[in-house]
């Protein structure tokens, strides 16, 4: 099984919209395998987007991504990476296919409701920055 990293950013939590979000990932087939609310700091929240440093859009994403809280969740599903990338929807909610987390609940391009890993190597770098190997063992039910 494969794990990916999912944030619920901070406007969906301040609309209300986390546990619509949780019950939308579980009806996915999602495991929740590890969860924090928590709040990035400015340099937190520029490491984990560091790929986009030096876009227009890179000072106003940490300033949004530190605005408030967030919750951040490990996932586990079969092909969970591509998976959730499908289940959230494009980028932009304009561009996003009906029904997708995004399309639902997100405002506009920047205040898009979730993030989700774009790859195995990323999932696996997201989901160490916010969670311990510890964490992750804790909450596996098939353990032997
Ligand atoms: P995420 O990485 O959060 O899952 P994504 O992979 O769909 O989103 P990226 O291109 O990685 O999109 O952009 C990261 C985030 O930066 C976006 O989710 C959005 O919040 C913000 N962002 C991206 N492009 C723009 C833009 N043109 N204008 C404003 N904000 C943007
Ligand atoms: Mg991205």
């Amino acid at each position: 099984m494969e794990y990916t990293l999912a944030i619920i950013k901070p406007d969906a939590i301040q609309g209300g919209k986390a546990g619509l979000i949780l019950n939308r990932l579980e009806e996915e087939g999602f495991r929740i395998r590890a969860a924090r609310l928590t709040r990035l700091t400015e340099p937190e929240a520029g490491e984990l987007y560091a790929v986009h440093r030096g876009r227009p859009f890179y000072e106003a994403l940490k300033r949004f991504m530190t605005s408030g809280p967030i919750l951040a969740l490990a996932l586990e599903r079969e092909d969970a990476v591509a998976y959730l990338r499908k289940v959230i929807g494009a980028t932009d909610p304009a561009q996003a296919e009906r029904g997708t987390i995004r399309a639902l609940y997100a405002e506009n391009k920047e205040r898009n409701a979730i993030h989700a890993s774009d790859s195995e190597e990323n999932a696996r770098r997201e989901v160490s920055f916010f969670f311990s190997v510890q964490e992750l063992l804790w909450t596996v039910e098939e353990r032997g």
